[in-house]
C-alpha cells in the first residue's frame, strides 16, 4: 500500500474514533437508519439510552435534521381542547384535577350542549386552530344518550371543516366503529408512562387496558393520538420505555403528545418538583428520532416553558401544540398559553399554521379533505 493511502486511512480512522467517542457508536448507527427514511418499530432500550446520553445540542441537531426530512419545519399544527364533560371521574389518575377522589376545586358538570361546542369550535377555527379535541372525564364510553350526543358533536364540528379528536376513556370495538362512522379523525388515549411505573400513578385500570383501547382504534380508519406525561417522579428509563411502547405500535401513532406534569393542588402529585427544561427538550428530540413521521405534540405544561425553551422544543421536532382562548387546557387547574400569545410566538419564529387535514403522514387526511370539499 502506498504511504499516502496509509496516512490517509490512519487520519480517517482517528477521525472516526473521535466521532464515536464523542456521540456514541449506537447513536450513530441508529441515526444512519433514521436518515435512510426508514420507520422502525424495533428500537431497543439501549439505543434510546444512547440517545439520552448524547450531548444535548448534538441530539437536538440530529432530531432537527430528521424533523426536516419528514415534515415542513416552518409549520405548526394547533389544536383546541374542549371539555364536554368535566369532573366527577371515578378513576384515580394521580395527576388529574377531574378525579372525584381528590379535592381539586373542579366541579362535576353535565355534558355540554352541542351549540356551545360549535361556537367554541368556530372561534377556534377563526384563530387558525385546525383540530378540536373533545374530552369527557369518563372511565370509558357507555353507549346511550350521552355518547349519541358526542357522536353528533363529532359530525357537526367535522362539518365546519376541522379535524376532530375525542378523548373519552376506554373504548370497545363497537364504540370505536361508531366513532369512525361519525367521521372522527383521531382518538386520543395516552399510555401515560412506562408499564412498570404505571401502577404507581393509576390503580383503577391496567396498562393492558390502555393498550387494548389503542388496538381498537388501530383497527379503524381513525388516526391514533397517544403519548404521556413526564415529571411524575418516574425514572429516565420509564420515559424511554414509554417511547419504546409507542414506537412499537404499527403504524406509529400519528400524534404523540408529551405533557409536562401540571402539579394540581389536591392531587397526590401536587408537590412533584419541576423537571429541568433540558429533560423536556431531550424527550421531544428522542420522540422525534424514534417516530419520525408522527406529529410530536408539546402539550400540557407548555406554559411553564419560556418562549426560547419552546423554540428549542420546536427545533428538536415538536410540531403540534394546544392553544386556548380561555388560557386553560381542560380545566382551570391546568393553564395554557392563549391564542394571542401563541400567534405572536409563532409569528416571531416565522412559523405558519397547518391547515386541517393537511398532514403529510395521516392516512385519512387527503380522503377527508376531499369529502369535505365535495
Ligand atoms: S385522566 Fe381521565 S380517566 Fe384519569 S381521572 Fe382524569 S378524567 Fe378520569
Amino acid at each position: 500500500m502506498r504511504l499516502a493511502t496509509l496516512v490517509g486511512s490512519s487520519i480517517l480512522f482517528r477521525l472516526w474514533r473521535q466521532v464515536v467517542a464523542h456521540v456514541g457508536f449506537t447513536f450513530i448507527v441508529s441515526c444512519f437508519k433514521v436518515f435512510r427514511m426508514i420507520v422502525r418499530y424495533d428500537w431497543t432500550l439501549e439505543e434510546l439510552q444512547a440517545m439520552q446520553a448524547t450531548p444535548l445540542l448534538d441530539l437536538v441537531f440530529e432530531a432537527a435534521r430528521v424533523h426536516r426530512q419528514w415534515h415542513n419545519p416552518r409549520e405548526m399544527q394547533v389544536s383546541k381542547l374542549i371539555s364536554v364533560k368535566t369532573g366527577g371521574c371515578p378513576e384515580d389518575c394521580s395527576y388529574c384535577a377531574q378525579s372525584s377522589r381528590y379535592s381539586t376545586g373542579v366541579d362535576s358538570d353535565r355534558l355540554m350542549g352541542e351549540q356551545q361546542v360549535l361556537e367554541i369550535a368556530e372561534r377556534a377555527k377563526a384563530a387558525g386552530v385546525s383540530r378540536v379535541c373533545l374530552g369527557a372525564a369518563w372511565r370509558g364510553v357507555r353507549e346511550g344518550e350521552s355518547f349519541d350526543r358526542v357522536l353528533s358533536m363529532v359530525r357537526s364540528v367535522t362539518n365546519l371543516g376541522m379535524e376532530v379528536c375525542c378523548t373519552l376513556g376506554m373504548l370497545n370495538e363497537r364504540q370505536a366503529q361508531q366513532l369512525e362512522a361519525a367521521g372522527l379523525y383521531a382518538y386520543n388515549h395516552n399510555v401515560d408512562t412506562s408499564e412498570e411505573f404505571y401502577s404507581t400513578v393509576i390503580t383503577t385500570r391496567t396498562y393492558s387496558d390502555r393498550l387494548k383501547t389503542l388496538a381498537e382504534v388501530r383497527r379503524t380508519r381513525m388516526t391514533l393520538c397517544s403519548g404521556g406525561i413526564i415529571g411524575m417522579g418516574e425514572a429516565v428509563d420509564d420515559r424511554l420505555k414509554m417511547l419504546l411502547t409507542l414506537s412499537a405500535i404499527q403504524p406509529h401513532p400519528e400524534s404523540v403528545p408529551i405533557n409536562l406534569l401540571s402539579q394540581v393542588a389536591g392531587t397526590p402529585l401536587a408537590e412533584q418538583p419541576e423537571l429541568p427544561v433540558w429533560e423536556v427538550v431531550r424527550m421531544i428530540a428522542i420522540a422525534r428520532l424514534v417516530m419520525p413521521k408522527s406529529d410530536v405534540r408539546l402539550t400540557a405544561g407548555r406554559i411553564k416553558l419560556t418562549p426560547e425553551a419552546q423554540a428549542l422544543c420546536f427545533l428538536a421536532g415538536a410540531n403540534s401544540i394546544f392553544s386556548s382562548e380561555t388560557e386553560f387546557m381542560l380545566t382551570k387547574a391546568v393553564p395554557s398559553p392563549s391564542y394571542q400569545a401563541d400567534q405572536s410566538l409563532l409569528s416571531a419564529l416565522g412559523m405558519t399554521l397547518r391547515a386541517p387535514f393537511a398532514s403529510q403522514h395521516a392516512p385519512r387526511a387527503t380522503e377527508l379533505a376531499a369529502e369535505l370539499a365535495a
